[in-house]
């Protein structure tokens, strides 16, 4: 069981031309399951390489308990990586498979290796496929193999690498909480990386959100779905996306007005808010951002409401995604009792406690 410090981690490629992680700190907990959430290219793959000794860092140090394993070869760390592709000796068995990595690590006698073997087999509901190739398999057993590979090392850690995006969505879903389960039975540290938002949000103790190499915000993930700490991290996290339209601010003695674009709508923050937010409250413009979810037609007389024309009106089981031509990309997700026909003019509203001001880019 392990503890794991990533002080200031930097990775460059091809010379310096592509710096792929900057500057990264982390602290994750003895038995902590993190997810590292981030759009394609973000360096989630080189941060986990790192982890596992198959890259070096050119800056930075990474500590494993008490270790410092920054240049530590792999195959010296006591940590096992479950891949996207699985990763699996196509002329192995299953056992072989499993068995492999104990042969090569450890001086364990057989009887012993052949016991693990079966345990994590029985652990990952594979028990009676040992005898099998990899060819046999389906995509969700194979995937049960390249874990029950990892979990018979018993490593200080675990690091998985987009797992799943292999498997369809029901499979993916089955297999998501059958890891957490293991990783809760076992309770190994484990980082998980995924570019999925919903994988992230649903199956992290906490969650890490890179872009461009450099660590956004990282917290629970309702804290993170809540608070998010700047646009990008709001616009990436839940679906579909937060909503964002620039304001302009109006000062009129202490009270506060957030202007919409082209005058569709005004928005009077209260006093309580003017009070809260006063330190953060200076720029003359901002982006509003607002979750769909958060978002409902106003029916009767209602302050703060924007006037909008639906452009689309999209069933998804029973809430509507309405599509309003506010601003580029703006949807209200309400229940699907509330159906206008597109071209219709519709009033929205909000509460004042679900808006969100960011910096405008
Ligand atoms: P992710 O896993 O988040 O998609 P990666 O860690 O694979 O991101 O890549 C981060 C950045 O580093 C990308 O710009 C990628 O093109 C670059 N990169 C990754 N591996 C190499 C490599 N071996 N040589 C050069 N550039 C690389
Ligand atoms: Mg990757």
């Amino acid at each position: 069981m392990a503890r794991v410090t990533i002080e200031s981690l930097r990775k460059e490629y091809d010379t310096g031309s592509v710096v792929a992680v900057d500057d990264l700190s982390l602290e994750i907990d003895d038995g902590e399951f993190i997810t590292v959430v981030g759009p394609s290219g973000c360096g989630k793959t080189t941060t986990l390489r790192m982890l596992a000794g198959l890259e070096r860092p050119t800056a930075g140090t990474i500590q494993i308990g008490d270790d410092d394993v920054t240049n530590v070869h792999a195959k010296n760390r006591d940590v096992a990586m479950v891949f996207q592709n699985y990763a699996l000796y196509p002329h192995k068995t299953v056992f072989e498979n499993m068995e492999f990595g104990l042969r090569m690590s450890t001086e364990m006698v057989e009887d012993e290796r052949e016991q693990r073997v079966v345990e994590a087999a029985e652990m990952m509901g594979i028990g009676d496929l040992l005898e099998d190739k990899p060819d046999e398999l389906s995509g969700g057993q194979k995937q049960r193999v390249a874990l029950g590979r990892a979990i018979v090392r018993e490593p200080d850690l675990f690091l998985f690498d987009e797992p799943l995006s292999n498997l369809d969505a029901s499979l993916r879903t089955e297999m998501r909480a059958e890891i957490q389960r293991i990783q809760n039975e076992l309770g190994i540290t484990a980082v998980y990386v995924t570019h999925d938002q919903e994988e992230a949000m649903t199956m992290g103790d906490r969650m890490v959100i890179l872009n461009h190499g450099v660590l956004q915000q990282t917290g629970p993930p309702t804290e993170v779905y809540e608070n998010p700490v700047n646009q990008f991290v709001a616009g990436f996290v839940g679906s579909p996306s937060m909503n964002f339209v620039d304001v302009d601010v109006r000062r009129d003695g202490d009270r506060i007005q957030l202007l919409g674009p082209d005058g569709r709508f005004q928005f009077d923050l209260s006093a309580t808010y003017a009070d809260q937010h006063a330190a953060s409250l200076t720029a003359d413009r901002y982006t509003l951002g607002i979750r769909p979810e958060n978002v409902s037609v106003a029916s009767g007389a209602a302050d703060n409401t924007i006037e909008g024309t639906v452009e689309v009106v999209e069933p998804v089981g029973s809430d509507n995604y309405l599509h309003i031509d506010i601003a580029p990309e703006f949807i209200a997700r309400v229940e699907s009792t509330v159906s206008p026909e597109p071209g219709e003019q519709v009033r929205l509203t909000f509460s004042e406690s679900d808006l969100h001001l960011f910096d405008s880019e």
